[in-house]
Order: structure tokens, then sequence, then C-alpha cells
């Protein structure tokens, strides 16, 4: 099997200032996760290292860089899936971890499927995980931005990854900050297994991004999995799902799918949604339509 990874920074109205890092970052983060699957490594392996990347890169929302929630404060939620043994990670509203992405695959790895809060940091301290200061996480754009009560409109840089390793296994895993300014304890889809993400090495891994709330009522990756059950191209079934998840509930999101033949899809009808993949060694990353 030819080793395939997709990753993507998020679907929103991301700035124009924006645009370079994002491209840079998606970029950088496939290269990592592509030399990981050629060196053997399992697809786990490769979207925990590309999705760290996304999150210590402070252009994303996940991880440094992060949106602030109403009360100034970072609560993130992550989630990881194998496709298996269909092993589910994911946790919630967690606050002073530079990585929730290597959290919820410890999550992953026991018996539970979803921690939140403070529940979730008491098992990543008692697994070995250190927490960082609140205020690492906050970067200036941020702390501006939640200043000027920027509501709503910003949603867009959440971070997830899809990859195929040699052995065909796949795995899927996804980081966020969240909403700007969103209610204190508000969950999106990112955590919700089969609303934000979905994997299962019989079909193919998808990965949203976008508006939580509609995402979570369609739930929209369980849509893409059907399709892909059907033996359905990931481009026709990402696009079918953003049609679907508009035409249901007027929702805006973006979506990177990956087959278990390896062939990948990505559709959005946000602004924008940077991503970026393989092509056999070369990476591809883009950020518009097409
Ligand atoms: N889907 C994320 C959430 O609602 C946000 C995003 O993808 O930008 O929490």
């Amino acid at each position: 099997m030819q080793p395939r990874i997709i990753v993507h920074g998020g679907a929103g109205a991301i700035a124009d200032a924006l645009v370079k890092g994002h491209l840079q970052g998606c970029r950088e983060a496939a290269e990592e996760g592509l030399r990981l699957l050629w060196e053997g490594a399992p697809a786990e392996e490769a979207v925990e290292r590309a999705i760290c990347l996304l999150e210590d890169d402070e252009v994303f929302d996940a991880g440094r860089g992060s949106f602030l929630n109403m009360d100034g404060v970072v609560e993130m939620d992550a989630a990881f899936m194998e496709g298996a043994s269909l092993l589910v990670g994911a946790v919630a509203g967690v606050r002073k971890f530079a990585h929730p992405i290597s959290l919820a695959r410890l999550v992953m790895e026991s018996e539970h499927v979803l921690l939140v809060g403070e529940g979730a940091t008491r098992f990543a301290l008692s697994h070995g995980l250190r927490q960082c200061p609140a205020e690492w996480l906050i970067v200036p754009r941020e702390r501006e931005a939640w200043e000027r009560q920027r509501r709503a409109q910003g949603v867009g840089d959440t971070v997830g990854a899809v990859a195929l390793d040699e052995r065909g296994h796949l795995a899927v895993g996804l980081s966020t900050g969240g909403r700007p300014f969103k209610f204190p304890g508000r969950v999106g889809d990112v955590p919700c297994v089969g609303a934000g993400f979905y994997v299962d090495d019989g079909a193919g891994g998808v990965a949203a991004s976008g508006e939580g709330e509609a995402i979570l009522r369609v739930a929209l990756a369980r849509r893409v999995m059907e399709q892909l059950e059907r033996g359905i191209h990931p481009q026709e079934a990402a696009s079918w799902a953003i049609g679907l998840l508009y035409q249901r509930v007027g929702g805006h999101a973006g979506l990177i799918v990956l087959d278990r033949q390896g062939r990948v899809g990505c559709a959005f009808n946000t602004r924008r949604m940077s991503r970026a993949w393989n092509e056999g060694k070369e990476i591809i990353a883009c950020i518009e339509r097409g």
C-alpha cells in the first residue's frame, strides 16, 4: 500500500494575512506525517505527529493560538480514532495542555472514549502528561480578537489529519480551541464520534471543520462514511455531505476524506479551507476552492 496523508488547518473565513501561514503549516505537517509513513510508522504515529505540529503552530485554532472563550480562557477539544478496532479517544474542555491530541490518543488507548474538563486533566496527569501555563496558549492575535469580542464569524482554524499506512490501516485525529468567544463549557463536533470524525479500515476516514453545532446535528462524518461504504469516491462523498449540511441545517463547514484505496477528497462551503496531501512523494497545499 502506498502511504497517504491529508491534513487540514480549518474551514472558514481565513484572513488574507493568515493564508501563507496556513499553507506552510499544513504542508509541513503533511510532510512530517508522510515521512513517518514512508519509514513504516503506523497511521496513528503520522496523525499524532502531524497534529502536534499544527497545535504548536500558533496560526491555527488548536493548542497554542486557540480562540479564547467568553471568559478569556482557552478550552480545547480533541479526538483520535483508529480504523482497525474502531477505538476512539476524545477530550473536551481541557485547559493548559500544549497537545490535546496526545491526550486524546491516551484516552483511546484506555477503557474510556470521552473525558471532559477536570477529569480529563486528572487522567492526563496520572499518565505523565505535563501541563503548560494557561497564558502560554494565548497569543496576542487572539487576546486582541477577544477584546474586540469578535463573535462567531471567525470559525475556521481547527486542525485535522487522516492517514493510511503501508499496511492499509487508517487513523484520524482532530484538535481545536473551538469557536471564538464560545460559552464556557461549550463543546462542538470535534470530540464527538460520527460528527467531526470517523474512520474504518474497511471504508476510509474523514475529519471535519466548521460550525460544530451544524455538523453535530447532521452527524456529518457518518454521512460521509455511508457514501464511502458504498464505494463512492471521497471527492463526491465530501461534496454531497457539504450540500446536505447546507440544505438541512444551513451549516458551513469543510471535510477532508481519505478512502481505503488511498483516494482523497475535500469539499467546503466556507470562504476557504487550508489543507495539504501527498501525491506519491510530493506534497500539495491549497486554501482556495478548486
Ligand atoms: N468545528 C469546530 C467547533 O465547532 C470549529 C472549527 O472547525 O473551526 O468547535
